[in-house]
């Protein structure tokens, strides 16, 4: 969860960066908070231009108007793709019309929420930063099944950090019921994956990671149902049993 808010500071930066680019380069000078230092944005902000669309320079197209480019680093303004992934982006563009979900209103994940012309509240303390969006809770439906959901969309196998760690968490929860919720903690504290600490199911990089670790158990019967919860990242807290919290939902 804080991972996600995380990211949406990122994006959040990113927008106060592109207004400053679209009005007047110095004029953007936040106050700070009760620390002196954290620079304050607290309050309730709307995006005002086609960032949703297209960050970099564009022309004018059915519904969505010509801008300059909102990227302010590179200097270019233009966004440093690999090739596949711009290749990906100009597919996404294209199929905008018929594939781009929230035409089928689903919500926006982060940072595009950021980045949609409908008002968003930043809550903030020195060492704390929360982004509440307008739009509707998400419900999802999960099948019966082992589900790992993280900043990309659940279950998505087209990512292969999510496809890995969805394959052991289904190995897991096939196998004997005695030891699994450990065996989920070890999963999810793990630093494997590769040398990039983003391919970890733990992240530690830099400010951004993870920052807390949920796991729940739904059983068929309600006396299985478990949920547990790690306040921090999940190789160093240790998960707390929530579990009275289902009981009060029912
Ligand atoms: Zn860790």
């Amino acid at each position: 969860m804080k991972a996600m808010v995380a990211a949406g500071l990122l994006a959040m930066l990113a927008a106060a960066a592109a207004a400053q680019t679209a009005n007047s380069p110095a004029s953007f000078s936040p106050g700070r908070l009760s620390d002196g230092k954290t620079p304050d944005f607290r309050g309730i902000w709307q995006v005002r231009d086609t960032a949703f669309a297209n960050i970099e320079g564009h022309a004018a197209e059915k519904g969505i108007a010509a801008s300059k480019s909102l990227v302010v680093d590179p200097p270019d303004g233009k966004i440093p793709y690999k090739p596949d992934s711009l290749a990906k982006r100009q597919m996404n563009a294209r199929a905008r019309a018929t594939a781009d979900p929230s035409l089928k209103c689903y919500q926006a994940g982060v940072p595009r929420a950021t980045y949609l012309a409908t008002p968003l509240q930043i809550l903030q303390s020195p060492g704390n930063f929360a982004i509440v969006y307008e739009e509707k809770p998400r419900v999802r439906m999960l099948a019966p099944g082992a589900h790992v959901i993280g900043n990309a969309d659940p279950n998505d196998a087209s990512v292969p950090k999510i496809a890995r760690i969805a394959r052991s968490a289904e190995r897991i929860a096939a196998g004997p019921e005695a030891g699994a919720l450990e065996a989920l903690v070890d999963l999810c504290s793990s630093h494997e994956g590769g040398a990039r600490a983003l391919d970890h199911t733990c992240i530690h990089a830099g400010d951004y990671g993870t920052h807390s670790s949920t796991l729940l158990r739904r059983g068929a019967r309600r006396e299985a149902d478990v949920l547990r919860f790690a306040s921090g990242a999940p190789c160093a807290a240790s998960y707390e049993d929530l579990t009275p919290l289902l009981r009060a939902l029912d």
